[in-house]
């Protein structure tokens, strides 16, 4: 799905993971990469554009540059615009269908022949019926479907729904084409209530391309009906022209949602992630093959994870910056700024931050090579238990020899490691870890952020 937008995007990520130091020019490389790849996917040039300055002011911004690793700050910007653009702005449970209302509920579909509407009519009826999960593992339960077709052009489209609401397993009702659309919507909805439907399904006639008499006949569908969901079904593989279309629809139809079908085929994926920028409207579900069980819920957080190729860093960073005091650091940074030196205090404050981020063999996992290797060979556990015995010493110096750690002479130092319950040597070693490391904060207030991580080797 999507391989070669996910090959170039991956290469962009991969290239920034790697970058210790974002300057104008590299940004602007990687940015150029972007709009090269969205462009090449065929994402809608407005979109395009309004994506990258996005992604722009934020690497500007000091989200990115004060960050320990630019680079990765930066990816951590583009998956979330990505996911903005896709939808996921919306709320995680945007992309549901929304059933609440008194049951029947009603879905109409809406779309252009060809585009997948009565096999995706199908795959809904499937997907309600079984009750299968949404979002965040959700079951909508299990419900009693009905469809009905109202193409009164082709008793083929009828014929054809007949065939995959029988393969769904949920009940049909005939239709032909001697009936007006509106009189087997009126049928089909009485049906459902008398028979105590939960879900009514409307297919309804497409035609080869917009045209009035086709916006006309599902307006008035849709006024009588009052669905609660009005799907917009559109072929992935039509790119732009999938987008244009959809947002013709949207102009005649309060839709409330997309499905985008073929995105099995050789789509380059544009549509996917113009859609909902040019209509408003989010993708509620995407089509993956031409098989009853070929549909997927859209989770614009996830697509955008795929698309970057970019493993477990959005967890990560997300770890991150839920146990990361922003406060905290901003104290710190503040206070190096002012010329105030990096003492065992602060130190000992760093060093708690790193262990509110949980397990660090999970945490080593879902860094980027290069990091994992400076960070030693550790293994997960052993690097806990070291992290403890360093807090440990630090908890047995008073706050004035945090602050001054010129006072820790011998008498001092042999205290402490009895405190402690560690020999002298350790506290010793954890000494001049501490005078590297302040070494380092020298340098990053010299040359920043991205001397410091060529220092660690990053
Ligand atoms: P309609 O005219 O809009 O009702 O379109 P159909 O439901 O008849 O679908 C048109 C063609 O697209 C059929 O051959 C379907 O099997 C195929 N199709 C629909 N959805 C998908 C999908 O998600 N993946 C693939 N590969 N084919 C699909």
């Amino acid at each position: 799905m999507l391989d070669n937008l996910t090959n170039r995007l991956s290469r962009v990520v991969k290239t920034l993971r790697g970058e210790a130091r974002l300057t104008e020019a590299n940004t602007q490389e990687i940015l150029r990469e972007v709009r090269m790849a969205l462009l090449e996917a065929d994402v809608a040039l407005p979109v395009v554009r309004d994506f990258v300055a996005k992604v722009k002011e934020k690497a500007l911004g000091e989200e990115v540059v004060g960050s320990l690793t630019p680079g990765q700050a930066l990816v951590g910007v583009v998956h979330s615009e990505l996911t903005a653009l896709m939808g996921g702005d919306l709320g995680p449970y945007a992309a549901e269908l929304s059933l609440a209302q008194q049951p029947p509920a009603i879905v109409l579909m809406a779309g252009l022949q060809g585009a997948g509407k009565t096999t995706t009519t199908g795959k809904l009826a499937r997907w309600l019926r079984e009750g299968l999960h949404t979002h965040e593992g959700r079951k909508t339960g299990k419900k009693k479907v009905l469809v009905v077709s109202a193409d009164v052009y082709r008793p083929a489209a009828i014929e054809q729904l007949r065939t995959v609401a029988a393969q769904a397993g949920v009940d049909f009702l005939p239709s032909n084409t001697e009936q007006s659309p509106e009189e087997i919507a009126r049928n089909a909805l009485e049906h459902a209530r008398r028979y105590h439907y939960d879900v009514l399904l409307v297919d309804t006639a497409g035609r080869l391309g917009v045209d009035e008499a086709m916006m006309r006949e599902i307006s008035a569908l849709h006024a009588l009906l009052k669905p609660i969901e009005t799907l917009f079904v559109v072929d992935a593989m039509q790119g732009q022209d999938a987008v244009n279309v959809a947002k013709a629809f949207n102009d005649a139809l309060p839709l409330t949602g997309v499905v985008l079908t073929k995105l099995d085929g050789d789509s380059r994926g544009g549509a996917a992630l113009s859609v909902r920028h040019v209509t408003g409207r989010p993708v509620k579900f995407v089509g993956v093959s031409e098989k009853l069980t070929g549909l997927e819920p859209f989770h614009p957080e996830r697509m955008a994870q795929r698309i970057l190729g970019m493993g477990d860093i959005v967890s990560l960073v997300e770890q991150a910056q839920q146990a990361i005091d922003q406060q905290d650091a901003q104290k710190l940074a503040a206070k190096l700024k002012s010329g105030s030196k990096f003492d065992l205090n602060d130190f000992r404050d760093q060093l708690a931050q790193v262990s509110k981020l949980g397990d660090m063999g999970s945490l080593m996992e879902k860094l980027p090579a290069q990091f994992a290797q400076a960070a030693g060979q550790l293994k997960g556990g052993q690097a806990e238990q070291q992290m403890r015995r360093m807090r440990g010493i630090l908890d047995s110096m008073t706050p004035a020899e945090r602050a001054k750690p010129e006072l820790l002479k011998a008498s001092r130092k042999r205290r402490i490691a009895t405190g402690s319950g560690v020999p002298v040597q350790e506290v010793n070693r954890l000494l001049s870890q501490f005078d590297q490391m302040q070494g380092m904060m020298k340098q990053m207030k010299k040359g920043g952020m991205a001397k410091m991580m060529r220092a660690m080797g990053g």
